[in-house]
């Protein structure tokens, strides 16, 4: 007879419950790959912790968060400057709002569809968790590409979009913000056309200039508090951030702040990238190039290839991700999905020590397990990236006190945040022995106060 001890009865039963909690995802969410993918990223460390807490399996706790409050999907018609009437769809997925309203970013691109949007509904609910702050979880967007777009077609975009998604949110309802497309001139656009409509000055969207509303380090504050996260992680391992080589791809928001903090930090950005392909530093960005991709992107809108037209010492990679250049750490700050298996296996085998996902679900199911599997730190985004709606949710705070903290304020908020969200995942990501996993820990912090606060409001 064999006689299973306790932990491995309860793996076999988690493994027994995730299989087929997973086959029932597949079957309600058909057609949604990347909403099926983070499910089971977030199912697969959760099943093991609840084994023996039979209040969560009782409540169908992790079913009732695999279903967003509600969703809205609507006609966004406007007009181009050539006169033609154009139609894209407009979303908004109100996930969760247990712990706090509704907050998540807005993202404007062709890709843009339901399995995207609810995969990054849902996990921004664990994200806006760990951020220890009284907000619940969403995201939207709309299928409209503004690159190549005018300022006046984007701004009567925004205005035919805001048309119907006012009626949805609110500062105690719903607090949308920018992400992939979605940058300081189209929440202006947006900011402008609610106020308009509802004659009402609130902080109903963030991310806002900081004329009207704005937080100081906001802009910074998801691509800073990566490079916090990941100084922690080396720290935690007794390293640091002096020295290190460090590959980051996109060349946005995230990004271009992420080389930024790095630089501050005493590490070599090596290189940054777009839709188009990568570029390539040997000596490592300095501020001065950084500024200029900064400029290049959020003003001229111009492609990264144009950084090694300007910089002699700056080469360019056509088609190509930086995931095969050599470094110590790497930063996928670009968009989901952009790191896969193989390249995973490729950085592992050039000695790659931490890994850290500033943009949202960068890494592949196959290069988490990779990194995992080889022992390479992974920090996994809704951790590493929680800075920025952490400040949002500061701005928000701002807002509602009708005040305004300075820089050197928020920066020491973000900083003891990003320091608090590391701990809580060293606290629940800590086997009796081995390295921290951080994917764990982050998913089992992230998920308590959420699945507790849901317990206490009963079966709605
Ligand atoms: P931006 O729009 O500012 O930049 C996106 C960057 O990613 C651009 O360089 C873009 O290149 C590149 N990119 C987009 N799609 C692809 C693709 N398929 N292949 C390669 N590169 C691509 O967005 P952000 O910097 O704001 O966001 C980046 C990531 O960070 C996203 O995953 C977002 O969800 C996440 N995030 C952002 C936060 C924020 O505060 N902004 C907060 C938390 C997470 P191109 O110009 O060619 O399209």
């Amino acid at each position: 007879m064999v006689i299973m001890s306790k932990k491995h009865a309860n793996d076999a039963k988690s493994k027994e419950y995730l299989d087929r909690y997973m086959a029932g995802v597949e079957k309600r969410n058909p057609g949604e790959p990347e909403f099926q993918q983070a499910v089971f990223e977030v199912a697969s460390t959760i099943f093991p912790y609840i084994a023996d807490k039979p209040e969560y399996h009782e409540n169908q706790i992790l079913e009732r968060m695999a279903e967003p409050d509600r969703v809205v999907y609507f006609r966004v018609p406007w007009t181009d400057d050539a006169g033609n009437v154009r139609t894209n769809r407009g979303f908004r997925v109100q996930f969760n709002n247990a712990i706090g309203p509704y907050k998540g970013g807005l993202r404007f691109h062709p890709s843009v569809n339901l399995s995207i949007l609810k995969f990054l509904g849902y996990e921004q609910t664990f994200k806006n968790s760990l951020t220890g702050l009284p907000i619940g979880g969403g995201k939207g967007g709309a299928n409209f590409n503004p690159k190549g777009k005018s300022d006046n077609e984007v701004m009567r975009f925004c205005q035919s979009f805001v048309t119907e998604l006012y009626r949805h949110i609110g500062e105690d309802t719903d607090v949308p913000a920018g992400d992939i497309g979605v940058g300081a001139r189209e929440i202006g656009y947006m900011f402008g056309q609610y106020k308009r409509i509802t004659n009402r000055f609130v902080g109903v969207l963030t991310g806002k200039g900081l004329e009207f509303g704005g937080s100081k380090m906001r802009t910074e504050a998801t691509g800073y508090g990566a490079m916090f996260f990941l100084r922690n992680m080396l720290e935690h391992a007794g390293g640091g951030m002096e020295g290190m080589r460090i590959s980051i791809s996109g060349s946005g928001n995230v990004a271009t702040h992420a080389a930024e903090k790095a630089l501050q930090l005493g590490a070599k950005p090596l290189t940054l990238s777009d839709s188009g392909g990568f570029v390539y530093c040997a000596d490592g960005f300095n501020q001065e190039q950084i500024d200029w991709v900064k400029e290049l992107k959020n003003v001229r809108r111009g492609r990264i290839s144009e950084t090694a037209d300007e910089f002699s010492n700056v080469e360019y990679h056509d088609g190509k991700r930086p995931w095969g250049v050599e470094v110590d750490c790497a930063v996928p700050s670009a968009t989901q999905n952009e790191v896969n298996g193989e390249e995973a296996a490729m950085m592992v085998k050039n000695g790659v020590k931490a890994v850290a996902e500033a943009a949202n679900m960068p890494c592949e199911q196959a290069a988490v397990d990779a990194f995992i599997e080889a022992g390479v730190m992974f920090g996994p985004a809704k951790a590493v990236n929680a800075g920025g709606v952490g400040v949002s949710g500061l701005e928000m705070s701002q807002n509602s006190a009708r005040i305004a903290w300075d820089e050197d304020h928020l920066r020491g908020l973000l900083e003891n945040m990003m320091g608090d969200i590391h701990e809580s995942c060293v606290r629940y990501g800590t086997e009796k022995i081995g390295p921290v996993n951080y994917l764990r820990g982050a998913n089992i912090a992230g998920f308590v106060k959420v699945a507790d606060a849901m317990i206490s409001y009963g079966h709605v």
